[in-house]
């Protein structure tokens, strides 16, 4: 970052912190990871300059010989990694991707199904907040009180009842298995679209350690930056019935320009991502995340679900009289960075939930393994012990910093 130091050092200075701090800290966000020195450079490159509206061979300003190749390489390059009919690669990031969907296939108003954001559903969903609640009539199912998984039969009963025109799977806190094949049942049943929502576990899809959605649903929407490790982008595949309406919804529709330094970024993720290479890291990410919830459980934890099959932990902090703000608060202090979540049936708000989500995307890749998760428990569990207890707290983050010192990021 010469040019930058020399040009703005104010700016370099805030770099340089932010990699020190992505350095010495335990990255646990569920939807973070570490892309690769080539990701960063194909994001850094020349083609931020380029204007590039329109779709290979059909653009609207001149001088696209290598957008074109680009866009090309990357579409091909995801639809060989999921095998998708046809893939958008344009889309800004994962909330202007389901932005498109509704566009492309609803009107104002029309009924959609989605999980509910306190179930693990994202606002995109249909939450009230969000576009997708406000401009449809947005219903929203729950999980089981008991179980805390999707009860599918109960699903296809609120389906039966409302009758959808979408039907929306896939979430942002949910430690399960999604069930797509299920999910495209249901759809069929009351003849909704199926939209698949994969933007936290894209990259178990592409490893092949969580089923495919593609191509039992009709739509798949994506980010490319959590476990799929690449730039932050979004991406909408679909069968080719779909493929004009996401198009024109994409563009001219909602967006402008395509992001080609993001685009060309992707392409070499997803190249990244069709190696065996990545194959064992989604393995390894899967496996992190159980040895990881099975050190927290044994240190008196309780985990929503009772554990995990994916990428992620949700940790419910009720029995330990702790609410989950304070504790991610004390956690950061302690060098190991999560989110507060809710949990199902939270009796707390949503700024101050229940609840913890940890991820296993980030630290796995840095390479650390099954030990480094156990050690990861320690961390944890001794910081809650001590959340008001900076002094102990400082002495934990010195620890997580000597930990950290073995583990390089990218
Ligand atoms: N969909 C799901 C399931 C997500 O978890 C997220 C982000 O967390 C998104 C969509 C939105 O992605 P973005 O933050 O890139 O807009």
């Amino acid at each position: 970052l010469n040019a930058l130091k020399q040009a703005d050092p104010e700016v370099f200075e805030i770099l340089e912190a932010e990699d020190a701090r992505q350095h010495d800290t335990i990255r646990l966000i569920a939807s973070e990871n570490y892309t690769s020195r080539a990701v960063m450079e194909a994001t850094g490159s020349r083609l931020t300059n380029k204007y590039s509206e329109g779709y290979p061979g059909k653009r609207y300003y001149q001088g696209q010989a290598y957008t074109d190749r680009v866009e090309n390489l990357a579409i091909e390059r995801a639809r060989e990694l999921f095998g998708a009919d046809h893939v958008n690669i344009q889309p800004y990031s994962g909330s202007p991707a389901n932005l498109a969907v509704f566009y492309a296939m609803l009107e104002p108003g029309d009924k959609v199904l989605g999980m509910g954001l306190p179930f693990g559903g994202h606002l995109t969903h249909g939450w009230k907040v969000s576009f997708s609640g406000r401009f449809y009539d947005a219903h929203a199912y729950a999980v089981d009180e008991t179980t805390e998984t999707i009860d599918y039969d109960a699903v296809a009963r609120q389906a039966r009842e409302i009758r959808p025109k979408m039907l929306i799977c896939g979430a942002s806190a949910y430690p399960r298995t999604i069930d797509f094949e299920r999910f495209a049942e249901i759809a069929r049943e009351v003849d909704a679209i199926l939209l698949a929502d994969i933007a936290h576990i894209s990259g178990l899809v592409a490893g092949g350690v969580h089923p495919s959605p593609v191509p039992v649903a009709d739509i798949v929407t994506t980010t490319t930056h959590k476990t799929l490790r690449g730039p932050r982008s979004g991406m909408i595949m679909c069968t080719s019935e779909h493929a004009s309406a996401i198009d024109r919804a994409i563009f001219p529709g909602l967006q402008g320009g395509p992001h080609m330094n993001q685009i060309a970024a992707a392409a070499v993720a997803f190249g990244e991502a069709l190696t065996p290479d990545f194959k064992h890291y989604a393995q390894q990410v899967v496996d992190n995340a159980r040895v990881l919830a099975d050190a927290l459980q044994s240190q008196g934890l309780r985990l929503v679900t009772g554990g995990t099959d994916n990428h992620l932990v949700l940790v419910d902090l009720t029995p330990r009289g702790l609410g989950g703000r304070a504790a991610a608060i004390a956690l950061e202090k302690a060098g190991v960075v999560v989110n507060s979540n809710s949990i199902p049936f939270d009796k707390r708000k949503p700024f101050d939930p229940s609840g913890i989500r940890i991820g296993t995307a980030a630290i796995t890749t840095r390479g650390m393994g099954e030990d480094a998760m156990r050690q990861i428990a320690d961390f944890m569990a001794r910081a809650l012990d001590n959340i008001d207890n900076d002094d102990t707290l400082s002495g934990i983050r010195s620890d997580v910093e000597a930990f950290c010192r073995d583990f390089p990021i990218p």
